[in-house]
């Protein structure tokens, strides 16, 4: 098949770990690479945010990132795109008419969007994978929301016009459903974990020593919806223990308050920011963990907890989102009430008391990954959500005009 993946903010060339770039990006690299692995042509659209970006790069992976002028070509946060996604959409249906393609799969509101008016345009089937959805970030960040009022009934509508909604978890079924969006067109679909990078085995990359008997690590972009200031306050009652909060930059808003909070707690000097850690050091960086804490206030999927399962360490996690369905409560890891610090400081002394607990869940952990959620699988499983998408409005005049 010749598929168009479209993904307006999140490019699969971008480093991950900064604010706005996580697992979407690294959702969207693998995904291509995992498709072309498995024979289909696959191009991602994705905005031009740098001047000195040529127009195409064809990756080492074997799919091509065509970048869409669509406002200024510098970065902007994703919560300013939105009146540039008319210009992304006049630009995508330009490169969709010379690809061809037999389906384009959006990902995120605005690139659904933006897909649907290109796939209008030219009478493509469409798929979307929101990501995250407007209605669940409105109801946990409230006032503090900075998505467009319109993402919300942009979402049920292009739900709605999709040949196939691509869920990750059946938690996003469940919200979908509550949304008004007919579930017999919804797919589920995990995200994946290359799970012969991320490996029990040590690969001798360096990581920062211990400083103390016990090390956690968490990793994510540095926003408060992370989490990161309940692993903070449980830190304070686990004696000897150290944590790694992975992702970010010195200077992050959230970055300070993590540290006022740790100087209040009086854990300041337990607390360590190794900042932006590349994809190739992450492995090692998890394996050095006796645990990995997710602690989000809410999480759409969660590549983190699949990521410390596929190198055998146990994940302590909030029970929201998508770790409900990836982490086993006492199978690979331990599931506490979300933005419960006692809660999770209880879980954390259980695991930390009993190494041998921690073992079993780990090698637990990384066999649920090789059975449900490598990249070969979750590609096949994407494909025939295309497959199916075609099934339900087949191509008219299917001829590739040209390539770009
Ligand atoms: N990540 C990384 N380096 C960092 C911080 C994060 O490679 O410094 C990666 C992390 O390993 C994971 C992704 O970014 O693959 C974050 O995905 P997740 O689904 O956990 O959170 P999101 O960013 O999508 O909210």
């Amino acid at each position: 098949m010749r598929v168009a993946l479209v993904s307006e903010h999140a490019s699969p060339l971008a480093v991950v770990g900064a604010v706005d770039a996580g697992g979407q990006n690294v959702h969207v690299d693998a995904l291509a690479a995992a498709l072309v692995q498995q024979g289909h042509d696959v191009t991602v659209h994705t905005r031009r945010d740098d001047p000195d970006q040529p127009a195409r790069v064809d990756t080492d992976a074997g799919y091509a990132v065509l970048h869409v002028p669509a406002g200024p070509a510098g970065p902007l946060p994703k919560d300013d795109l939105w009146p540039h996604m008319p210009a992304f959409a006049d630009g995508l249906t330009a490169q969709l008419a010379a690809l061809a393609p037999d389906v384009v799969h959006g990902h995120f509101w605005m690139s659904a969007w933006a897909a649907d008016r290109a796939a209008d345009a030219l009478d493509l089937p469409r798929l979307v994978t929101f990501h995250a959805l407007g209605t669940v970030k409105r109801r946990h960040q409230g006032p503090a929301d900075t998505s467009p009022p319109e993402r919300v009934g942009v979402e049920l509508a292009v739900a709605r016009a999709a040949d196939r909604v691509v869920a990750t978890c059946s938690d996003e079924v469940r919200e979908l459903r509550r949304m008004g969006v007919p579930a017999e067109r919804t797919t589920v679909v995990p995200c994946g974990v290359d799970a012969t990078r991320f490996t029990p085995v040590e690969d001798g990359t360096p990581v920062p020593p211990r400083t103390r008997r016990h090390r956690l690590v968490t990793v994510g972009r540095p926003v408060p919806r992370k989490g990161f200031a309940v692993v903070v306050e449980a830190l304070a009652t686990l004696p000897d223990t150290e944590l790694l909060v992975v992702g970010g930059a010195t200077g992050d808003p959230e970055r300070d308050r993590l540290q006022e909070l740790a100087a209040r707690v009086r854990v300041a000097d337990r607390l360590h920011f190794p900042g932006q850690v590349p994809r190739a050091a992450m492995p090692a960086l998890l394996r050095s963990a006796d645990a990995v804490v997710c602690a989000p206030w809410y999480e759409p999927f969660g590549l983190v907890p699949l990521e410390a399962m596929a190198c055998g360490v146990p994940v302590v996690s909030a029970a929201v989102g998508g770790m409900l369905d990836s982490v086993g409560d006492g199978v690979t890891g331990l599931l506490v009430p979300p933005q419960d610090p006692v809660a999770l400081a209880a879980a954390l002394r259980r695991l930390l008391a009993a190494p041998e607990l921690g073992a079993r869940l780990g090698a637990a952990g990384r066999a649920r990954v090789l059975e449900r959620y490598t990249w070969p699988r979750v590609a096949a499983a994407t494909a025939d959500a295309y497959a199916a998408a075609l099934e339900r409005r087949p191509r008219a005049a299917a001829q590739p005009l040209r390539r770009a």
